[in-house]
């Protein structure tokens, strides 16, 4: 059965935590990539990291312009050119916060059939991918907000408690 799975939230810790090296992908690993899978569909993502569902694992899932991509401990290996653009995530939901990142990358990872495979990226299909990547790494687009930002940001979520 097919599951939507629930999304952490930012402050959540389990965002802040380094995710685990993936060994070998399993059919629970294959399972885990279909509900993130629809998950991020369900709530209209492009992308989805496994600490975004609780699970501090080096897993991803992208999906843009049709490109599906499930991978397993995503690295870049190489990087070029930058490009600037808004940026939101399903753990920080409206927040877009402006980014700047390269636009094009080569990403080595593991994918479903425990093969090794490199893959060139740009532009969005790029930015999703090193969205995702820092999500792996504890980083989320609040890490990217101007100071400034950052206190709005902070002042808006205690007046909302306070409500
Ligand atoms: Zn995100």
């Amino acid at each position: 059965m097919d599951n939507i799975l629930k999304i952490v939230k930012y402050p959540d810790k389990i965002l802040r935590e380094p995710s685990q090296v993936v060994s070998r992908i399993t059919e629970k690993e294959i399972k885990l990539f279909q509900d993130m899978l629809l998950t991020m569909r369900h709530f209209s993502g492009i992308g989805l990291a496994a600490p975004q569902v609780g699970i501090n694992q080096r897993l991803i899932v992208v999906e843009v312009d049709g490109q599906i991509l499930k991978l397993a401990n995503p690295e870049v290996i190489k990087a070029q050119g930058k490009e600037q653009m808004e940026e939101g995530c399903l753990s920080a939901p409206g927040i877009l916060v402006n980014i700047e990142r390269p636009y094009e990358i080569i990403v080595r990872a593991l994918n479903e059939e425990n093969k090794i495979v490199e893959i060139s990226a740009k532009g969005l299909l790029a930015r999703a991918i090193l969205h995702e990547i820092d999500h792996l790494n504890g980083k989320t687009i609040i890490d990217y907000m101007t100071l400034l930002k950052k206190l709005r940001f902070n002042l808006t979520n205690k007046l909302k408690r306070r409500e």
